[in-house]
């Protein structure tokens, strides 16, 4: 039996306590959705199948850098993409997937976020694209995914669900649902009517803004 790091431990930890918060916010259910955080040179993944409230901090699963499994246990079924997005994006340190009901919504119309609210820009860009379908688990799956999240922190996966990263597991959450919520407002407002797009100037602007400010995803400035 391996003894893991005090910085391993503190990360499955934590993934527990975000698979619970993703779960108490309605953004997942039963054992659908995943998270995946940075642990050195390997990753660590939510297992397969597992409701979140049974999720405990040994069961998450250790994987090397190709995706071999260190120790026990199954990893989810998405670690494929967990892996690709942390080996290609030296930014990213943890990834977090639901099926939440707004954007997955939004997901199964194939429908491209556009810039209808300023806060689309904490997704990293002036819109949510959605990575074309492919079947769960699979390396075209990770491709699309990979592909839909260029020069971005979050995307929406046709027919599936939804993908955002952050610079550790809380920020991951937090973008998470911050997506979902625009995905709620951009539904709403589609109800009346397509709402006025944002120009590609106003956008650029609030990004700068972003920047300056230090913006979380969660809307809170960046403590000192
Ligand atoms: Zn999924």
């Amino acid at each position: 039996m391996r003894n893991p790091t005090p910085d391993e431990s503190n990360l499955r930890a934590a993934m527990v306590r975000a698979a619970l918060e993703l779960d108490a916010r309605n953004l997942n259910r039963g054992t659908s959705g995943n998270v995946g955080v940075r642990c050195g040179k390997r990753l660590l993944v939510t297992p397969s199948g597992v409701p979140a409230r049974e999720l405990t901090a040994q069961g998450m699963v250790l994987l090397a850098a190709n995706g071999d499994v260190i120790g026990a246990g199954h990893p989810s079924s998405e670690w494929r993409f967990h892996r690709d997005i942390l080996a290609s994006r030296p930014d990213v340190h943890a990834v977090v997937h639901v099926h939440s009901p707004f954007a997955t919504t939004l997901a199964c119309l194939g429908i491209e976020v556009p810039p209808f609210h300023y806060m689309i820009a904490a997704a990293g860009g002036s819109t949510i694209r959605c990575a074309p379908y492919a079947l769960f688990g699979t390396q075209e799956l990770s491709d699309h995914a990979l592909a839909a999240l260029k020069d971005r922190r979050a995307c929406l996966l046709a027919n599936h669900g939804m993908i955002t990263t952050g610079r550790d597991l809380a920020d991951a959450v937090a973008l998470c649902v911050e997506v979902e919520s625009l995905c709620e407002q951009y539904w709403r407002a589609r109800q009346i009517a397509e709402p006025r797009h944002l120009t590609d100037a106003q956008m650029a602007e609030v990004m700068e803004r972003f920047k300056t400010y230090g913006q979380r995803a969660d809307g809170e400035q960046e403590r000192p």
